[in-house]
C-alpha cells in the first residue's frame, strides 16, 4: 500500500478557511474582517511609497543573486537592532540579531534554540493568543500552557490573574508576551503593569519571549517599543521576534528578525553561533529581496521619514475607524457601552460578539470575522463601515 495510506487529513487553518468561505460568497456587499491584513481607505493592500522607492533603487542597480550569510544581511540586522533596542544597545554588542522569515520565522528560530538550551522548559502563552503560538512551540517540542489574559466581563485584561500565574511559574519557564497590539484581543498592558510583569520575570527567573509584530500600529514606533527597552533596562536576558509584514506591508516577502539579549558581547557571539546552526539546518540562509528593501528604507533618511509618516497614516486611520465604528453603532441605536473598542490597540478588536452572532453576521450580512468575536478593524473603511454597522447592530 502507499507510504501515505495512514496519513490523516489535518484540520484546516480556521482563519484561512474563513477566507475561502469569503471568496466563495456571492454577496456583493461582503466584507472580510477575518484575516490580519491592513487595507487602506479603498480596501486595498497598500504598497508603501517608501517601499516602492527602495524597490526602484534596487531595480536601477540590479545585482547578482549570491547567497547571504546564514544570519542575513549585516546592515539589515544592525538597522533592525537599532530600531528595536536603540543605538546604545547596538553599541553594547550584547544583542545577537538574525534575519528571519517574517515574525513566524523569528519565533521558530528562538523556539528551536530554546529547546536545545532548556529542553525541559514549559512555554506559557496568553489566553487567548495568536493562533500559531501554541502550534509553533508545540512543534518545537515544548509543552505549552497559558497564562490568563482576557477578562470578558471587564472587557480588558485579567491582570491580577496573569501576574499570579507568572509568579507561580517554575524558573526557566518561557513566557511569550505580545509587545504591543495584542492579537487577538487588542488589549495591551499599561506601562505600570509591564513594570510588574518585568519584576515577576526577574524574580522568578522566567525567560521572556516578546513577540513584536505590530510596532508602530499602537501609539507610535517609540511608544510601542518602550516595553522592549524596559526589559533591556531591567538587565534581563530575553528574546524578541520582529515582523515587518504589517509595518512595511511586506507580507509576502517574509521579512522579520530574532534578537537574543545576552549578558555580554562575548556571550552574544556564542549565542549567535548557535542561532546560525538552527538556521543552517532549517533553510541554510534567508532570501535577499525583502530585507534589502527594509534595510534601505531604515538607513536612508528620506525613505525612513517617509515610512514613519506612512506607518503613522495607517495607525491614525485605524484609530479613526475604531472611533467611527463606535459612533455609528451608537447612532444606530446600540445601547451598550462600546468605548472598549477605542481603548484597544492595533489591527484587531475583540468585539464582544459571540460565535452565534459572528455566524449570523456571516450568513445574513456577508461580514466575515472570527467566531471568537475578533474583527480586523484595519480592514474597515468609509465604504464598508455602514454595512458592518448595520450587521453588528442587527445581531447585537
Ligand atoms: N505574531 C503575531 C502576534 C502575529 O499576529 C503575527 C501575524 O499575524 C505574527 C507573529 C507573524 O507575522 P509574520 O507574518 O511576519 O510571520
Amino acid at each position: 500500500s502507499s507510504l501515505f495510506a495512514a496519513v490523516e487529513m489535518a484540520p484546516r487553518d480556521p482563519i484561512l478557511g474563513l477566507n475561502e468561505q469569503f471568496n466563495a460568497d456571492p454577496n456583493p456587499a461582503k466584507v472580510n474582517l477575518g484575516v490580519g491584513v491592513y487595507t487602506d481607505e479603498n480596501g486595498k493592500l497598500p504598497l508603501l511609497k517608501a517601499v516602492a522607492a527602495a524597490e526602484k533603487l534596487l531595480l536601477e542597480a540590479p545585482k547578482a543573486k549570491g547567497y547571504l550569510p546564514i544570519d542575513g544581511i549585516a546592515a539589515y540586522d544592525k538597522a533592525v537592532q537599532a530600531l528595536v533596542f536603540g543605538d546604545d544597545a547596538v553599541a553594547s554588542g550584547r544583542i545577537a540579531t538574525v534575519q528571519a522569515l517574517g515574525g513566524t520565522g523569528g519565533l521558530k528560530i528562538g523556539a528551536d534554540f530554546l529547546k536545545r538550551l532548556n529542553p525541559g522548559a514549559t512555554v506559557l502563552i496568553s489566553d487567548p493568543s495568536w493562533e500559531n503560538h501554541r502550534a509553533l512551540f508545540t512543534n518545537a517540542g515544548f509543552t505549552v500552557g497559558t497564562y490568563p489574559y482576557f477578562d470578558a466581563e471587564a472587557k480588558g485584561i485579567a491582570f491580577d490573574k496573569m501576574l499570579a500565574a507568572l509568579n507561580a511559574a517554575a524558573a526557566g519557564t518561557v513566557v511569550v508576551l505580545h509587545a504591543c497590539c495584542h492579537n487577538p484581543t487588542g488589549y495591551d498592558l499599561t506601562p505600570a503593569q509591564w513594570s510588574e510583569v518585568i519584576a515577576a520575570v526577574k524574580a522568578r527567573g522566567l525567560v521572556a519571549f516578546l513577540d513584536s509584530a505590530y510596532q508602530g500600529f499602537g501609539d507610535g514606533i517609540a511608544e510601542d517599543g518602550a516595553v522592549i527597552r524596559a526589559f533591556l533596562e531591567a538587565g534581563l536576558n530575553f528574546f524578541v521576534s520582529t515582523s515587518f509584514s504589517k509595518s512595511f506591508s511586506l507580507y509576502g516577502e517574509r521579512v522579520g528578525a530574532l534578537s537574543a539579549v545576552s549578558g555580554s558581547k562575548e556571550e552574544a557571539g556564542r549565542v549567535l553561533s548557535q542561532l546560525k546552526i538552527v538556521i543552517r539546518t532549517n533553510y541554510s540562509n534567508p532570501p535577499t529581496f525583502g530585507a534589502t528593501l527594509v534595510a534601505t528604507v531604515l538607513t536612508t533618511p528620506a525613505l525612513r521619514a517617509q515610512w514613519e509618516e506612512e506607518l503613522a497614516g495607517m495607525r491614525v486611520r485605524i484609530k479613526a475607524m475604531r472611533g467611527a465604528l463606535v459612533a455609528k453603532l451608537q447612532a444606530a441605536g446600540v445601547q451598550q457601552d462600546l468605548s472598549f473598542i477605542t481603548r484597544q490597540k492595533g489591527m484587531f478588536s475583540y468585539s464582544g460578539l459571540n460565535a452565534a452572532q459572528m455566524q449570523r453576521l456571516r450568513g445574513e450580512f456577508g461580514i466575515y470575522g472570527v467566531d471568537s468575536g475578533r474583527i480586523c478593524v484595519a480592514a474597515l473603511n468609509e465604504k464598508n463601515l455602514d454595512a458592518v454597522v448595520r450587521g453588528i447592530a442587527a445581531v447585537l
